[in-house]
Parts: structure tokens; sequence; C-alpha cells
């Protein structure tokens, strides 16, 4: 069932968004210990970092040079963080997955469409290769995927290694320490990647910015994020601009607003309060730059994309709560750099929902991002009506 988003819900949302932006966070952040030992749900369906490394080098193998494959560098623990870059056309779109490591189909959605982007000669994949460049990133969070979990697999002593004038500084506030049924951080301590960008893409971590909070921005201190920030600039070093970004999340189970109907996937444009706006007045500098109306068009076309596909489950799909104020986030940090941002955040974590779904979940996800690229190749989303982004209905949480 759809039905229309009530707009004064979302003021509503707004005035909670400081109590609510951590549990919107897509999980839990911290929780007490337990020794209690849970019945983890199979992942073998997942794509570990070994089976991406052989996949993508044979999907570069067979492109006869239509995908070219780079490690673009590598994680804490010294895995590799790939890029695969598809096409030569002008608008840049750069997309991304599992950032945090149990949010993986994502991946497998990424990998499928690398695979036919590069390798169909139908005339719309023709069409995407001509009009776009486009940039995938699967999996830049691979200790984290070997983990299953959120955070990536580094120490607050490597960070004052690498940047020695945080020596007796507070560690930031995304490290995580805790133990839980699901993870014991507390011997193998890392950090939330994706609070760790800054819209100032030459930042370098000062004292005083630690340990800052969730509504101001990260440091670039794991090298997962900064590989990612280096893709980025290099791309607007070599084409002007990054046209869109589009980061592939999982979330908590939900329904959409009013009904008992189960969110498939929810989508959103907005991270940040707008620069032109008091509460946005911190983010002024970027002001010019910043395109939220482009941002929704993206979603628009994502979410019509999704329509097409007739009744649930590829109906269900809501707009993540729009309250937020995350500069630290990949999405918040290239919006406000004149990205059109789109973020996608599929039902349940693998933690505890495994791979229920997988199927349906990953075709969700291709259906949304085709709709995406072909919007931008096709120039239809500069058509699109923006007020068709505040009908998408919102998510009962
Ligand atoms: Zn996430």
């Amino acid at each position: 069932m759809k039905r229309r988003a009530k707009i004064g819900m979302i003021g509503g949302a707004f005035l909670l968004s400081a109590s609510i932006i951590g549990n919107v966070a897509d999980t839990p952040v911290a929780s007490a210990a337990t020794s209690e030992v849970q019945e983890k749900p199979s992942i073998s369906g997942f794509i570990s970092h070994a089976e991406l490394s052989r996949t993508l080098n044979k999907i570069e193998q067979t492109s006869k040079g239509t995908v070219a494959v780079e490690v673009a560098g590598l994680s804490n623990q010294g895995r590799e963080i790939y890029k695969a870059t598809i096409g030569s056309g002008k608008k840049v779109v750069l997309i991304q997955s599992e950032i945090h490591g149990n949010e993986k189909v994502g991946t497998k959605a990424l990998l499928n469409m690398i695979k036919e982007i590069g390798n169909s000669n139908s005339p719309k994949m023709k069409q995407l290769r001509e009009e776009l460049t486009i940039v995938a990133m699967p999996m830049i969070n691979p200790d984290a995927t070997e983990l299953n979990r959120r955070g990536n697999d580094m120490k607050w002593a490597e960070v004052v290694d690498q940047f020695p004038q945080l020596e007796g500084v507070e560690p930031s506030w995304n490290y995580y320490t805790y133990t839980n049924k699901y993870w014991d951080y507390a011997s193998t301590p890392g950090f939330d990647v994706n609070r760790d960008f800054n819209p100032d893409l030459n930042y370098q971590p000062q004292p005083e910015d630690f340990p800052n909070s969730s509504s101001e921005p990260g440091w670039f201190i794991t090298p997962e994020a900064q590989t990612v920030r280096d893709v980025y600039k290099n791309l607007q070093a070599e084409h002007g601009k990054v046209d869109v970004f589009v980061d592939l999340h999982h979330q908590g189970e939900y329904v959409i607003e009013g009904t008992d109907d189960p969110v498939t996937l929810s989508l959103s444009g907005v991270f940040i309060p707008n620069p032109d706006t008091p509460e946005g007045e911190k983010y002024s500098k970027y002001a010019d730059d910043y395109n939220v109306d482009f941002s929704k068009q993206l979603n628009v076309a994502a979410y019509n994309a999704l329509q097409q596909m007739g009744n649930s489950p590829f109906g269900n799909i809501s707009l993540y709560p729009q309250a937020l104020d995350l500069p630290g986030t990949a999405l918040g940090s290239f919006a406000l750099n004149g990205s059109g941002s789109v973020l996608f955040e599929v039902t349940g974590q693998t933690q505890n929902y495994g791979q229920k779904k997988l199927g349906q979940l990953t075709k969700a996800v291709e259906t949304g991002v085709y709709g995406i690229l072909e919007g931008v190749a096709t120039e239809e989303v500069y058509g699109l009506e923006v007020e068709d982004y505040d009908d998408i209905p919102l998510t009962e949480r």
C-alpha cells in the first residue's frame, strides 16, 4: 500500500533529531557486555574478500577491456580495496558498498552490475558505457566484512602512530571497544569508517577535533576512508566533479508508515541540514556546490524504477529518516562537495538477519541503482519532479 508522506511528520522528526540520530544510524552503536552466545545465521551466500578478488579478476579478463580493475588502497589489515571502472562518458558515478561489514547485499548487487554493464551488448548497457564513467567500489571495509561487523579492525594506537600530533588525545567518539553477543570489539577494536569522512577533503587530523560527535565531521584517520577519499579526489581532478555518489547499506527491520507492510529498502538524499537554512549555516561555505534537489531527483529515479517492478516486495520502498546531521558520513561529505547523493538501506543486518531474501534484496538494489544510472545516462533524471521525493512513504520506526 502506498500513501502520501506526511510533511508534518518530517517536521516532527526534525525536533527529535538530536535524540534519534544515534538510533537511525542503521545499527546500535554500543551495548552492555554479555556472555550470551548467539547462534549465528549463515552468511555463506554472501561474498568473502577472497571471492571478491577472484571474481573481479575474472570479470576484468573476460570484459575485453571494458572493465578496468585496480587496487585503490589497502585496508588496515592489508586487504585490497578495489575499484572497477566502466565506461568513458562525461558523467561520473561513484558507487560503494559494505563500508559496514555486516551490510553485504550491496556487494553482491554491485558485482552483478559490474559484470552486466561491462559485458552486455544490449543497447541499454552500451548507452551506460558511452554516457557514464562508472566507478564501483565493492566492499570498501574488507576487514569488517571478514568479521561480519560494522567497525574496521584498527586500534587507536595505530592512529597515533600515523598521526603523532594525536598523542595523548581522547580517541574519536566512533571508536568501538565494547563486547556484546555478536562482537568482541574489546579484543579487536575498530572504528565506524562511515563517520570518518570530512567535507574538507584535504583535512588533516588536529588534536582539538577529538573526540567530536556524530554531528561534527570526521578526520580521515582510517585507511578505508582515506582510500575512498583519494578515489573521489582523483575523479574530481580528472573529470571536474563526481556527479553522483551512491552508498549501499543495510538497516533494521521496519514497516512502511501507517501500514503493516515490511520495508524492503529505504532511500534517502538528505544527510545534513541544507547549508542555505539556519540549521545548516555551519556548512555555508559548501552552499554553492550542495545540490539537494538533484539528490532528490536521483532518489525519485530509483524509486520509480522499483515501483515499475509491480507490487510488493519491490513496491515496499520507503524514505529513510530525513532529520539527519551526519557530516562524517561519506554521503554527507560528498553531498557537500556537490555530488548528487543516494543512500540505499536494505532491510536486516546480516549478523541477525543472515541471508534471508538474499535474491530479492539483491534484485531490489540492482533495480534501484539501474534506475539512477539510466536516468543520468538518458538525462531523464534532470526532468523529474523534485517534489515527488516527498511522496515516497516514510519508514515507521
Ligand atoms: Zn551502514
